[in-house]
């Protein structure tokens, strides 16, 4: 399985449009942070795990060639807007682009990109998708690969984390209920978000993070959906545990 970063920023990037930062204006191109989201390969399959702002740019940056599903975490613009990006792949493939996500984010999207859900005279240039709920503790089957949903929590807002065989992906979560916890056992690479340093209302401080990965253990641990605040890659990085790394755009990893 290969997982390639195609975005590690919270929701507004890294620059932030007009911030004089000095992580904003660093030039170590690990301190520029697309929306955050991910490609995973394993098999034949080729899927992302949402699809932000910046999805376009994203696929051409990482050569992605075709597209067999989407997973949607939750409804926020910086995990969808780029939806109608996935035109290409449509007309490629000349097949409906298979979405998941819970209910509710499968009802956030038909409102706001009605045009793609249209079933009578539909604009030929739309994009097709075919819709799948997400339920809590049932299994997704993309192809032969069981799909574990793992719920946490943005927040007051319900949001999906995905495990894909030894692999987990979390990302905007704030709390998870303990029951939860069984789902990481022998997790061998685990991805969650840690904003910045101070306690954030909806979403994982470093320590929280942290925190949070001693309690799994997983084998390695990645770090995504990092603020500015944060700091400058290079001198995060150094202060991490040595299973521990902050993600950064373009990275790619083998399990
Ligand atoms: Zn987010």
């Amino acid at each position: 399985m290969q997982v390639y970063f195609l975005g590690t920023g919270t929701s507004q990037g890294i620059p932030v449009i007009g911030s004089n930062h000095s992580v904003c204006k660093s030039t170590d191109f690990k301190d520029k942070r697309l929306r955050v989201s991910v490609w995973i390969t394993w098999d034949d399959n080729s899927i992302v795990i949402d699809c932000g702002p910046d999805f376009r740019q994203q696929m051409l940056a990482s050569g992605c060639q075709e597209l067999d599903a989407i997973l949607f975490t939750h409804e926020h613009s910086d995990h969808t807007a780029g939806l109608d990006d996935i035109r290409p792949f449509f007309f490629k493939q000349k097949n409906d682009i298979p979405i998941y996500g819970h209910q509710r984010v499968l009802e956030n999207l038909k409102k706001r990109f009605d045009y793609i859900f249209e079933t009578e005279n539909k604009y030929p240039g739309a994009p097709g998708v075919q819709t799948f709920e997400v339920i809590n503790n049932q299994h997704i089957n993309i192809n032969k690969t069981e799909i574990i949903p793992i719920e946490v929590n943005h927040g007051n807002i319900q949001v999906f984390g995905y495990r894909i065989l030894d692999f987990v992906y979390l990302t905007d979560v704030k709390t998870i209920n303990g029951v939860e916890i069984d789902k990481f056992k022998g997790v061998k690479v685990l991805v969650v978000n840690a904003l910045r340093e101070e306690p954030h209302h909806s979403h994982f401080s470093l320590q929280d993070a942290l925190d949070f990965i001693h309690l799994v253990q997983p084998e390695k641990a990645y770090l995504t959906h990092i603020s500015h605040l944060l700091g400058f890659h290079e001198e995060v990085q150094e202060r991490l545990p040595k299973n521990v790394f902050l993600a950064y755009d373009n990275l790619k990893i083998t399990l």
